[in-house]
Protein backbone atom coordinates (compact mmCIF):
# COMPACT_ATOMS: atom_id res chain seq x y z
CA UNK A 1 0.00 0.00 0.00
CA UNK A 2 1.09 3.37 -0.76
CA UNK A 3 0.94 5.58 2.25
CA UNK A 4 3.01 8.22 3.65
CA UNK A 5 2.06 7.64 7.13
CA UNK A 6 3.00 3.69 6.95
CA UNK A 7 6.47 4.81 5.76
CA UNK A 8 7.07 6.87 8.21
CA UNK A 9 5.66 4.44 10.84
CA UNK A 10 8.49 1.97 8.92
CA UNK A 11 10.88 4.87 9.14
CA UNK A 12 11.22 4.75 4.90
CA UNK A 13 10.52 8.95 5.56
CA UNK A 14 11.99 10.67 8.37
CA UNK A 15 9.67 12.43 11.12
CA UNK A 16 10.28 14.37 13.91
CA UNK A 17 8.97 12.20 16.59
CA UNK A 18 6.72 13.38 19.78
CA UNK A 19 5.81 10.54 21.46
CA UNK A 20 5.27 6.69 20.58
CA UNK A 21 4.07 3.83 22.59
CA UNK A 22 2.59 0.12 21.11
CA UNK A 23 0.16 1.44 19.02
CA UNK A 24 0.34 5.03 18.34
CA UNK A 25 2.84 7.27 16.90
CA UNK A 26 3.22 11.21 16.72
CA UNK A 27 5.20 13.29 15.04
CA UNK A 28 5.21 16.83 13.77
CA UNK A 29 3.36 18.05 10.74
CA UNK A 30 5.76 19.30 7.94
CA UNK A 31 3.17 21.93 6.93
CA UNK A 32 4.93 24.73 8.70
CA UNK A 33 2.39 26.63 9.57
CA UNK A 34 1.60 26.51 13.24
CA UNK A 35 4.51 25.79 15.39
CA UNK A 36 3.80 22.50 17.50
CA UNK A 37 1.07 21.45 14.93
CA UNK A 38 1.42 17.39 15.36
CA UNK A 39 -0.34 15.03 13.93
CA UNK A 40 -1.63 11.42 16.01
CA UNK A 41 -1.80 8.25 13.90
CA UNK A 42 -2.26 4.91 14.71
CA UNK A 43 0.58 2.14 13.93
CA UNK A 44 -2.41 -0.14 12.25
CA UNK A 45 -3.28 1.51 9.12
CA UNK A 46 -7.00 2.52 8.60
CA UNK A 47 -8.57 5.18 6.12
CA UNK A 48 -9.99 7.51 8.66
CA UNK A 49 -12.46 7.73 11.79
CA UNK A 50 -15.52 6.54 9.75
CA UNK A 51 -13.55 2.82 9.56
CA UNK A 52 -11.56 2.62 12.37
CA UNK A 53 -12.31 -0.17 14.95
CA UNK A 54 -12.97 1.00 18.01
CA UNK A 55 -10.01 -0.06 19.94
CA UNK A 56 -7.83 1.75 18.07
CA UNK A 57 -9.45 5.17 18.20
CA UNK A 58 -9.49 4.65 21.77
CA UNK A 59 -5.62 4.79 21.69
CA UNK A 60 -5.64 7.42 18.97
CA UNK A 61 -7.65 9.48 21.16
CA UNK A 62 -5.66 8.69 24.58
CA UNK A 63 -2.66 9.95 22.69
CA UNK A 64 -3.67 12.95 21.56
CA UNK A 65 -5.26 13.48 25.29
CA UNK A 66 -1.98 12.92 26.74
CA UNK A 67 0.32 14.71 24.17
CA UNK A 68 -2.33 17.91 24.59
CA UNK A 69 -1.83 17.51 28.54
CA UNK A 70 1.90 17.63 28.10
CA UNK A 71 1.76 20.90 25.59
CA UNK A 72 -0.47 22.86 28.19
CA UNK A 73 0.70 21.55 31.22
CA UNK A 74 4.34 21.48 30.56
CA UNK A 75 5.42 23.43 27.37
CA UNK A 76 3.83 26.53 28.26
CA UNK A 77 0.88 26.50 25.87
CA UNK A 78 -2.40 27.50 27.23
CA UNK A 79 -5.20 25.58 24.79
CA UNK A 80 -4.99 23.44 21.64
CA UNK A 81 -7.61 23.04 18.69
CA UNK A 82 -8.00 19.17 17.85
CA UNK A 83 -8.97 18.55 14.41
CA UNK A 84 -9.35 15.39 12.01
CA UNK A 85 -10.82 15.74 8.27
CA UNK A 86 -12.61 12.62 7.12
CA UNK A 87 -13.00 12.36 3.62
CA UNK A 88 -11.42 13.69 0.52
CA UNK A 89 -14.36 16.72 0.57
CA UNK A 90 -13.66 17.20 3.97
CA UNK A 91 -10.25 18.05 3.22
CA UNK A 92 -8.37 14.98 4.39
CA UNK A 93 -5.50 14.21 2.02
CA UNK A 94 -3.79 11.54 3.60
CA UNK A 95 -5.42 8.46 3.92
CA UNK A 96 -4.23 7.07 7.01
CA UNK A 97 -6.15 7.83 10.38
CA UNK A 98 -4.64 11.32 11.71
CA UNK A 99 -5.96 13.78 14.15
CA UNK A 100 -4.53 17.02 13.92
CA UNK A 101 -3.09 18.82 16.91
CA UNK A 102 -2.67 22.73 17.08
CA UNK A 103 -0.99 24.20 20.54
CA UNK A 104 -2.59 27.58 21.03
CA UNK A 105 -1.69 30.27 23.31
CA UNK A 106 -3.91 33.54 23.71
CA UNK A 107 -4.06 35.99 20.81
CA UNK A 108 -1.71 33.70 18.96
CA UNK A 109 -3.97 34.36 15.80
CA UNK A 110 -3.39 31.13 13.78
CA UNK A 111 -6.64 29.46 13.45
CA UNK A 112 -10.20 30.36 13.80
CA UNK A 113 -13.21 28.05 13.48
CA UNK A 114 -16.53 29.33 10.83
CA UNK A 115 -17.66 32.57 12.47
CA UNK A 116 -21.26 32.88 13.43
CA UNK A 117 -23.91 33.28 10.98
CA UNK A 118 -22.20 31.71 7.54
CA UNK A 119 -25.25 29.25 8.06
CA UNK A 120 -28.67 28.94 6.45
CA UNK A 121 -30.00 29.07 10.00
CA UNK A 122 -32.80 26.37 9.28
CA UNK A 123 -32.56 24.24 12.00
CA UNK A 124 -35.33 22.14 12.30
CA UNK A 125 -35.20 21.30 8.45
CA UNK A 126 -31.04 20.29 9.48
CA UNK A 127 -31.80 18.75 12.41
CA UNK A 128 -34.64 16.43 10.23
CA UNK A 129 -32.41 15.97 7.89
CA UNK A 130 -29.63 14.89 10.69
CA UNK A 131 -31.44 13.50 13.24
CA UNK A 132 -30.34 9.46 14.46
CA UNK A 133 -33.12 9.20 17.09
P1 LIG B 1 -5.07 16.10 6.13
O1 LIG B 1 -5.04 17.12 5.02
O2 LIG B 1 -5.25 14.70 5.57
O3 LIG B 1 -6.03 16.41 7.24
O4 LIG B 1 -3.64 16.17 6.82
C1 LIG B 1 -2.50 15.61 6.27
C2 LIG B 1 -1.32 16.32 6.86
O5 LIG B 1 -0.16 15.55 6.61
C3 LIG B 1 -1.07 17.71 6.26
O6 LIG B 1 -1.20 18.70 7.28
C4 LIG B 1 0.34 17.61 5.71
O7 LIG B 1 1.10 18.77 5.93
C5 LIG B 1 0.91 16.41 6.45
N1 LIG B 1 1.92 15.68 5.71
C6 LIG B 1 1.85 15.24 4.42
N2 LIG B 1 2.97 14.57 4.09
C7 LIG B 1 3.76 14.57 5.21
C8 LIG B 1 5.06 14.04 5.47
O8 LIG B 1 5.72 13.41 4.63
N3 LIG B 1 5.57 14.26 6.73
C9 LIG B 1 4.86 14.94 7.69
N4 LIG B 1 5.45 15.10 8.87
N5 LIG B 1 3.64 15.45 7.45
C10 LIG B 1 3.10 15.27 6.23
ZN1 LIG C 1 -1.05 3.87 6.36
Amino acid sequence: MDCIFCKILNKEIPSYKIYEDEYTYAFLDIANDVDGHTLVIPKKHCTNTLDADSETLHHVIDTVKLISNHYVNVCGYTGVNILSCNGEDSGQSVFHLHYHIFPRIKNDGKFNFPKPNMGSGKFEEIQNKLKIN
